[in-house]
């Protein structure tokens, strides 16, 4: 009782309300109630509305010494460090028409990335480019990968339109043999894989999906010969119909707005709502653009990285969001290394402090959600910060208090209920609509074969997917013993961040550089010894943090795989954080010795 007067809050009453708000969600088909873009489902992921349809070529038989898949935004550090390297014979293969990934893709309307531009955009200071605001819009990030493959020389060295289905090692010949849609059968001494985290769009299971005959697309996939408009908005096709959303995580918040206001009636289906926070972005100043020093990109990303990963701080440089979420929500005192603190008392201030962002996300709510109190009771997040990404948006919840748009909470019956051929059910209740769009995210999480789409097979044709069965084996999350010369960028035994051009950027400085060694010492192959893939994955083990307790008090989702904590972002990562790895990895590479890999001829 003393608790509750003197915090304004009661503890406990939230924990009831955040258990409760779990246990309506939790499905027992987990993640098993996502269908893959495959098969008669193809469509929603293969159909590229950025080139013409019917591009055709004559298949690619020849032969390079790397092989990058993918030309998003890791693709494009891999060739950049690898030119930088001293590495030419490069070939990089991308789906897409052009440069960008992700940023390719996801242009529906106000797409933006929610980390700070200077952080994340990369390769800022080689190409002397300064964002025009602290949060990029879609525009913008896509030139800058345009720039990158213009700067680097990458155009001339990509083949675009291409999807590769399988990655094969020929042990005679020492040599990848990467194949593709189009009956290319190239080889390669070394494989960069570089598909990125959120790369396959997933549909939820919804019985009666096919039978909708009204429009329907994925907001990877924005549509905007139907919409009209483009990423800026002016969706003015919309103005006579009746629009659905599905999904309300990052993506929709970004484009609900656009669309509440162009449809003439728009329906949001909401089974869990984000957090929202405020985003507050600016144009650049350009004064303060001219006051920065030779290295501040990398000193701007690593005060970020510190802060997100609970490091003693002086300056916060970024001041944002993330920034003072981990500020308060981890509530690192930092007085902390003067005293420290017990894990229990930590965690104890950690639960306060984030019951306390989490009130300050809902009353945001009540006092932007001023004509629909139905709908901002929907509105308010019930579970710890972390348990979804935050998001951070001006306009989304005043969309709600417009007369055309209607929040509809679907999360008593766990989700939609049903597509008909006219439009969506929920609550027992049909709403026929003009257009069904999907905002249900990506296999991120999802069994590794899902997500990546490619078969890889390694020595004796082993696949990867059974080598990995039982999880990750890797040194540093790049390079795993079966599979020679072959390299993965992404997230995998090596440390997370939010900012992910930034981890990408070393991940590719790394891996660029254990190419060129093994090229500069005339070998033919690099793996690891199965000695150092042992020590690194007992290393990963030890220094995981137990999150599972707080995972699995969240509300179902991809941070724990729906459910099913154990199997989602829980495992697997170097938590002592992305610097402490970046220093682990110069320190690797300043020893020159190779520790760890097996070189042959
Ligand atoms: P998410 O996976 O975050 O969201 C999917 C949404 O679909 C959820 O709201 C989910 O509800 C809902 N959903 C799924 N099935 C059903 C169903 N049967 N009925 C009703 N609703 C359903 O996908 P996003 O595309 O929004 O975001 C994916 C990730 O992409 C983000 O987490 C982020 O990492 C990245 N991103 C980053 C941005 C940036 O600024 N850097 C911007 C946009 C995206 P529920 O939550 O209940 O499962």
């Amino acid at each position: 009782m003393s608790d509750t007067t003197e915090l304004g809050f009661d503890p406990d009453a939230l924990r009831d309300k955040y258990r409760a708000e779990r246990d309506k969600r939790l499905r027992p088909d987990g993640a098993d109630q996502y269908i893959a873009m495959s098969g008669r489902f193809a469509h929603y992921n293969d159909h590229d509305p950025y080139v013409a349809p019917g591009y055709t070529r004559a298949p690619i038989n020849d032969e390079k010494d790397v092989i990058v898949i993918g030309g998003g935004f890791s693709g494009l550090l891999a060739g950049a460090r690898l030119h930088e390297a001293g590495v030419k014979d490069v070939r990089i293969i991308e789906a897409g028409g052009d440069f960008g990934g992700t940023w390719y893709w996801n242009r529906y309307p106000g797409a933006q990335c929610d980390i700070e531009s200077y952080c994340y955009l990369p390769l800022l200071e080689e190409l002397g480019y300064i964002p025009k605001e602290k949060y990029s819009y879609v525009t913008e990030i896509f030139e800058h990968s345009q720039r990158i493959g213009r700067e680097y020389g990458l155009y001339d060295i990509t083949v675009f339109q291409t999807r590769v289905t399988s990655v094969d090692w020929d042990a005679p010949s020492k040599r990848w043999i990467v194949s593709t849609n189009h009956g290319d059968r190239m080889k390669a001494k070394f494989i960069v894989m570089a598909l990125g985290t959120a790369t396959r769009p997933k549909l939820p299971g919804i019985p009666g999906i096919e039978d909708f005959e009204g429009h329907t697309f994925h907001t990877s996939r924005w549509d905007y010969g139907y919409t009209g408009g483009d990423t800026n908005g002016e969706l003015t096709k919309l103005t006579d119909k009746r629009v659905a959303i599905i999904g309300t995580g990052a993506t929709a918040i970004q484009c609900v707005p656009a669309l509440g206001k162009w449809s003439r009636q728009l329906y949001v289906f909401q089974r869990t709502p984000s957090s929202v926070d405020l985003r507050g972005n600016k144009p650049t100043d350009y004064e303060w653009a001219k006051t920065l020093q030779p290295g501040w990109q990398r000193a701007r990303r690593e005060n970020f990285a510190g802060i997100l990963t609970g490091q003693p701080y002086t300056e916060d440089l970024v001041n944002d969001g993330w920034t003072s979420i981990f500020r308060t929500v981890m509530a690192i005192p930092k007085s902390s290394t003067d005293s420290p603190l017990t894990p229990q008392e930590m965690a104890a201030i950690m639960e306060t402090a984030d019951f306390r962002k989490m009130n300050q996300i809902r009353q945001r709510v009540d006092d932007t959600v001023t004509e629909d109190k139905a709908a901002a009771e929907a509105l308010k997040p019930w579970y710890r910060q972390f348990c979804k990404r935050p998001t951070f948006n001006d306009e989304y919840l005043p969309t709600f208090n417009r007369p055309n748009v209607e929040l509809v909470d679907v999360s008593e019956a766990r989700g939609v209920e049903r597509i008909t051929k006219k439009g969506v059910v929920a609550n027992g209740k049909e709403y026929e609509v003009d257009c069904i769009i999907y905002s249900t995210g990506f296999e991120i999480t999802a069994d590794f074969k899902r997500r990546l789409g490619i078969e890889i097979n390694g020595e004796n044709g082993t696949s990867l997917f059974t080598h990995f069965k039982d999880g990750f084996r890797t040194l540093h999350g790049f390079s795993t013993r079966g599979f020679p010369n072959w390299f993965y960028i992404g997230i995998s035994q090596n440390a997370l961040s939010v900012n992910m051009t930034a981890m990408f950027d070393d991940q590719a400085k790394h891996i660029a550089y254990i190419i060129a060694q093994t090229q500069a010492r005339q070998k033919s192959t690099v793996q690891p010894t199965q000695e150092a893939q042992d020590e690194w994955v007992k290393l990963i083990q030890s220094v995981q943090i137990n999150n599972r307790a707080y995972l699995d008090a969240c509300t179902p989702g991809y941070y724990n795989n729906e459910g099913n904590a154990g199997t989602g972002l829980a495992g697997g990562t170097y938590t002592p954080g992305i610097n402490a790895f970046n220093a682990l990895l110069e320190e690797w590479r300043k020893a020159g010795d190779m520790k760890g890999l097996e070189l042959n001829d």
